[in-house]
């Protein structure tokens, strides 16, 4: 991957898009940011077996090889990293790259433990074998976004870490290589979630008390068949719950079951347009 990435840079700065397949428009907003950002692109497909806890859906992970090669040619990616977990991860590698703090803390780090461990390690690795300069990532996964910026500052990797606002669908639904699994009955509610974020940053707008705004939010969607893991008022660079806004960025983030899919949003309070 570096001789590759060498020969096709010849010295030029290269973005890296770090990707798990079963690619979608949010993917492909990154590949148009990467490319934006640097003269070459390379995006990488490799399902972490690391990031997935014991019991979740590492083997009913969506995966497609051929759509997923052929959408990023078609977005004008010059390079694609597929590893295999043989070449990620060779025998006897038992070394990890760990956010012992915040923002590795609470919600995500919470309901998947050693979720970010994997991330933090897979995305040191990612840097290291292709040498990008810029890395983008999406805001859709807001905590692992600021993981892998504290990561980078704490290790000092020479590599810039770029946000790409959530791609959503038209009702709001943000996407997710995960939403192929809703029914038609639940991909009708699911938009519900992004609503109560919204609805719940506008109360909040207002500086109202934090609990009341987002004890209504999880009523609300609990109401439409949600089972909420979480949804709550955050320092927006800590993920460190707070009571109520004050003059720091915050954002809402959230995590709910829809029958077998998790869903997971998040947005700026008070929300910008697109976040
Ligand atoms: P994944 O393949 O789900 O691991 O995601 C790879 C990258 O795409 C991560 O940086 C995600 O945050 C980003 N991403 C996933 N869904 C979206 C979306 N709807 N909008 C923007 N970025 C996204």
């Amino acid at each position: 991957m570096r001789a590759a990435a060498a020969s096709a840079g010849r010295g030029s700065a290269l973005a890296l898009v770090p990707t798990m397949g079963a690619l979608h428009a949010g993917h492909l907003a990154l590949v148009a940011a990467a490319r934006r950002a640097a003269p070459v692109v390379a995006a990488s497909i490799f399902v972490n077996p690391r990031q997935f806890g014991p019991h979740e859906d590492l083997a009913s992970y969506p995966r497609d090889e051929e759509g997923d090669l052929a959408k990023l040619r078609e977005a004008g990616c010059d390079l694609v990293w597929m590893p295999s977990v043989e070449v990620m991860y060779p025998p006897g590698s038992v070394t990890a790259v760990e956010v012992a703090g915040p923002p590795a803390e609470g919600w995500e780090g919470t309901h998947r433990p050693g979720h970010f461990r994997g991330v933090a390690t897979v995305c040191a690795k990612l840097f290291l074998q292709t040498g990008a300069a810029v890395a983008l990532f999406g805001e859709k996964d807001w905590q692992q976004l600021q993981v892998v910026r504290r990561m980078v500052r704490d290790l000092d990797l020479p590599v810039r870490i770029e946000p790409v606002p959530t791609v959503r669908e038209a009702d709001g639904l943000a996407l997710s290589s995960r939403n192929r699994f809703l029914t038609a009955e639940e991909r009708a509610r699911a938009p519900r979630l992004a609503a109560e974020l919204h609805r719940a940053a506008a109360a909040l707008a207002d500086r109202r008390p934090a609990a009341p705004v987002l004890s209504a939010a999880v009523e609300a969607l609990t109401g439409a068949g949600f089972s909420v893991d979480y949804f709550a008022l955050v320092e927006a660079e800590s993920l460190r719950p707070i009571e109520a806004l004050g003059d720091e960025p915050a954002r809402l983030v959230a995590a709910a079951r829809l029958g077998r899919v998790r869903l997971l949003d998040n947005i700026a309070v008070p929300p910008r347009s697109g976040g």
